[in-house]
């Protein structure tokens, strides 16, 4: 392999293969490098893709007949939007409440909430197939695809970016393309932003259950291989902002939650006798009726997490430095409003963006910030959405659109009631080590025996009084260890605890479990194991530099998700 080449880009999710295919259609020299051992087996998505974007920015345009040749699974026609009550009993009767916004609801029709967002070629797809197909368009288009090859530092040459360093080499091209998702760590030495927080960030779960083609057709009325999108929001999210998806793919389900990853953090650390991993609030809607009767019978076969970024917190102004350009979630360019969850698309327009800008700056041979800086001309129409997201998000992202909402749309307009036999929906006391080993005992990991991807400083983790990143890692790695055994939610220490004060009084039993359970917090040390590592990037987020350092597995190993 030559080392030096026109373009590198990071990353061979849907924003750095369509660079690839871009700049490669033109003639230039260009290595995408991804640390998987196959595109898209660490990438996780709803997932909807929006094929069109402006004129020419689309999946359509960059692949015209993609419809044909792309692994997709339904044409999407339909989006909804539910706001879903718990369970109530009156009158010995079980029921919940539905109110339903389509594209024909008043709300919609008044611009509250935009159901009409179709573009005419929207498919579900599952990452793990999806990218591996669109890398597979890359090379056809003549890249180059190096794969198991993790980017760990950018290689300056005074101010200028000049190429990358990977686990194993060195290697050099006149401008390095970072699409290497939300937990790029490669935007950090560029200066253009510094480590994500808790307020910038979704935090998403997800389960993929496997039904068969005529159940799923049945179930959610669908015909000729089309989909539906089904958004949620409401009392199952116990407060939480955020909102649930369900997408239908040909024979799967993929179900899951996107929250704000600050109000989740708030909710768990200080409600933590509910809540005790982001899961639970999944496992909560799912048991709801409505839903439940979706998935009666279905099995399933993956569990996912992973970050997203609040384009409207952290979309980088400045996107490039001297020889480097950020695309897709690493940019930042991640849009959410109302039903509309949309990174992918946005990731393939920037990618496309960023391969024009490249071609400006060859026929000016400079690429420094002077000639870049065309790629934030062409980013314009993104920033204007993001500014839409950022209003969306004043009115779906505080506690008023779970609190409030919900009792002016049930009390004063009209609504479904529909009794059931479910008494209440309330989230499970299953112990939280059990609950994750069932789930990730099904996921496929290569093990890393010589090498753990996060550095922890032990003593700066066990001294953190809050600890919170223990309870928000979606599978187990971080665990509190004491006297009374090993947790991993603050949850089950608390259950611990209330039996033991339970057993020695009868008032303020309760009161007195959260009091102790947040003294043994303080006092526990933390245990940490790589090995069921989804790579989300939350702990990263959560703990301060001085305890965790988030980086990514090499050489191909860690998670791989079958669906994704
Ligand atoms: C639960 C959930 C639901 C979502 N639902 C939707 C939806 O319905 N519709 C939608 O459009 N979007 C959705 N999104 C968002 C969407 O997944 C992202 O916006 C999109 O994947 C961003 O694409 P990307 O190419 O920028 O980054 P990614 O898809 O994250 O790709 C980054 C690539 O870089 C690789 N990589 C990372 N670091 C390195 C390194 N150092 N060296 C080498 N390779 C590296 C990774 O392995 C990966 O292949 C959802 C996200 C989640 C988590
Ligand atoms: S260890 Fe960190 S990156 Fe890995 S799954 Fe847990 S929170 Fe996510």
């Amino acid at each position: 392999m030559t080392d030096k080449f026109d373009v590198i880009v990071v990353g061979a999710g849907p924003a750095g293969c369509s660079s690839a295919i871009h700049l490669s259609r033109l003639g230039y020299d260009v290595l995408i490098l991804e640390k998987g051992k196959v595109a898209g087996q660490k990438n996780v998505s709803g997932g909807v893709l929006f094929g069109k974007y402006l004129d020419k920015y689309g999946l359509i345009n960059l692949i015209p007949n993609f419809e044909e040749e792309a692994p997709l699974e339904r044409k999407i026609t339909d989006h909804e939007v539910h706001m879903l009550s718990n369970v109530k009993t009156e009158n010995n009767i079980n029921s919940y409440k539905i109110k339903s916004i389509t594209n024909n609801s008043l709300l919609s029709k008044l611009g509250f909430i935009n159901t009409k967002i179709s573009t005419g070629v929207d498919y579900t797809v599952l990452r793990s197939k999806f990218d591996r197909w669109f890398s597979m368009k890359a090379i056809e288009e003549g890249a180059l695809l190096n794969t198991e090859n993790t980017v760990e530092n950018l290689i300056f040459s005074g101010n200028n970016v000049v190429g990358v360093q990977t686990t194993n080499e060195q290697l050099y091209a006149d401008l390095v393309i970072d699409s290497s998702g939300v937990t790029s760590n490669l935007i950090e030495q560029t200066g253009l932003r510094a480590k994500l927080e808790p307020l910038d960030t979704y935090h998403g779960v997800k389960h993929v259950y496997e039904l068969d083609k005529e159940t799923i057709d049945k179930r959610f009325k669908l015909k000729n291989n089309c989909g539906k999108s089904l958004v949620y929001f409401g009392e199952f999210m116990h407060g939480v902002n955020g909102g649930a998806f369900i997408y239908t793919n040909n024979t799967t389900i993929s179900i899951g939650i996107v929250f704000s990853l600050d109000s989740l953090m708030n909710k768990m650390t200080n409600n933590f006798d509910l809540i005790g991993k982001p899961v639970d609030i999944l496992e909560n809607f799912e048991k709801q009726p409505r839903i439940n009767e979706y998935l009666k019978d279905a099995t399933l076969v993956e569990y996912s997490a992973h970050n997203i970024p609040k384009g409207h917190k952290v979309m980088l102004n400045q996107p490039y430095i001297n020889g480097y350009m950020a695309t897709g979630d690493c940019l930042g360019a991640f849009v959410k409003i109302g039903p509309l969850i949309d990174g992918m698309r946005r990731a393939i327009a920037t990618g496309i963006m960023a391969g024009e800008t490249f071609d400006y700056a060859r026929k000016n041979n400079d690429y420094s910030i002077n000639s870049l800086s065309r790629y934030k001309e062409l980013l314009q129409p993104i920033y204007s959405d993001i500014n839409k997201s950022r209003f969306d998000s004043r009115l779906f992202e505080n506690e008023l659109a779970y609190t409030l909402t919900p009792k002016i749309l049930f009390n004063f307009g009209s609504y479904d009631k529909i009794k059931c036999k479910i008494t209440k929906d309330n989230i499970s006391n299953q112990n939280s080590i059990t609950k994750i080993q069932n789930k990730t005992g099904i996921l496929d990991y290569e093990e890393d025996p010589d090498y753990s991807h996060i550095k922890i400083n032990q003593k700066n983790c066990d001294n953190t009084e809050d600890k919170s990143w223990v309870p928000l890692c979606p599978v187990n790695c971080y665990t509190l260890v004491n006297n009374k055994g090993i947790f991993a939610s603050f949850k089950d220490l608390y259950q611990y605890n209330l039996k033991l004060i339970a057993a020695k009084q009868t008032i303020n039993v309760e009161n007195d479990a959260k009091q102790l359970t947040l003294e043994d917090i303080k006092k526990s040390k933390v245990s940490f194991d790589h090995v069921a590592c989804v790579s989300c990037g939350t702990c990263g987020v959560i703990g301060p530099k001085s305890s965790i350092i988030f980086n990514h597995e090499r050489s191909g190993h860690g998670i791989k998700f079958r669906y994704g």
